[in-house]
């Protein structure tokens, strides 16, 4: 189930010191399948353990229930909070999952309580060089936005997008209309568009691998391309879910947000999400839950798991 695109798959070739690439060597790779699976999968023994944190960077925000549960409860208001995660491992392995929304588009979209994640994120010792990967789960504005400030503030990391939700976001000209667009932070997919050809960025196609015990799931339907994240933890898998659901109770009322791009989509990927973890170990992307039900382990970071 783990794709290796043909860039990851030369760049992880080239580490091994390899520096020049016939096609006969990568034919006999190929043979080998060293192109379908990540090599170090192969050679790992039990998955590792990793924690769960949740670094809320904005809320809450009161609007209605009806926008993060499909048309149910327009009479009923509720709050919502802004968050990113972190995986952390035992093995030292520190992935940032998103990269919240910039100062400027929080100011502009009047984000309450707004703090820079990368700042958050700091307060349980997530900075510099201790990141190494971060999962863009899709391309709104407040997953995406802090791009510029996640480049400069973790030096070492690489970031991770589906080809599908790249394609559409910075190259079909549809993804400009209006009710697509105002979902955008223009300056953070220009970033991510230019990065198309950087060691830096790795378009994934579909299920991935990340990492030993981590792996990408494609869940399109509130966009074209969003990934989940399953991981392997003390309690068993769990899935950073991000806005496949907005809130806890939309994956045990099978319902969505109003945000939906693909509801066939939604549906299924729904389904593959749920058989990925129990339901109390999917995380969805906005609930203030997370907040408020788990260990706080600084100012606005929570453990989930
Ligand atoms: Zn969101």
């Amino acid at each position: 189930m783990a794709a290796l695109n043909r860039r990851d798959f030369l760049k992880k070739f080239l580490k091994t010191g390899t520096t020049v690439m016939g096609a006969a060597v990568l034919a006999q790779a190929a043979s080998k399948g060293l192109n379908r699976r990540e090599p170090f999968a192969e050679a790992a023994g039990p998955e590792p353990e990793y924690e769960i944190y949740a670094a809320k960077y904005g809320g809450p925000l009161i609007r209605k229930v009806a926008i993060v549960l499909w048309n149910v409860g327009w009479d009923e208001d509720g709050p919502i909070n802004y968050y990113v995660w972190a995986i952390k491992g035992q093995n030292g392995e520190t992935i940032v999952v998103d990269t919240g929304a910039s100062p400027a588009q929080a100011a502009a979209r009047k984000v309450p309580g707004y703090v820079s994640p990368i700042e958050v994120l700091a307060r349980v010792g997530i900075s510099g060089n201790n990141v190494t990967k971060v999962i863009i789960t899709h391309m709104h504005w407040d997953h995406v936005g802090g791009m510029d400030g996640f480049l400069q503030a973790y030096p070492k990391a690489t970031f991770y997008v589906q080809r599908r939700e790249f394609n559409f976001c910075v190259k079909n000209p549809v993804s400009q209309r209006k009710p697509i667009a105002i979902l955008f932070d223009p300056l953070a997919n220009k970033i991510v568009g230019d990065m198309e050809r950087s060691e830096r960025l790795v378009i994934v196609d579909g299920d991935y691998n990340l990492a030993p015990g981590v792996d990408l799931i494609l869940a399109p339907g509130h966009t074209l391309g969003l990934q989940v994240v399953r991981v392997n933890t003390a309690k068993g898998p769990a899935v950073v879910g991000s806005d496949c659901a907005h809130v806890f109770r939309g994956y045990r009322e099978d319902n969505p947000s109003v945000f939906i791009m693909d509801m066939p989509a939604w549906i299924q990927s729904f389904d593959k999400v749920k058989s990925k973890a129990a339901i109390d170990l999917i995380f969805p992307g906005h609930d203030v839950l997370m907040h408020q039900g788990y260990p706080k382990v600084a100012e606005n970071v929570t453990r989930l798991v």
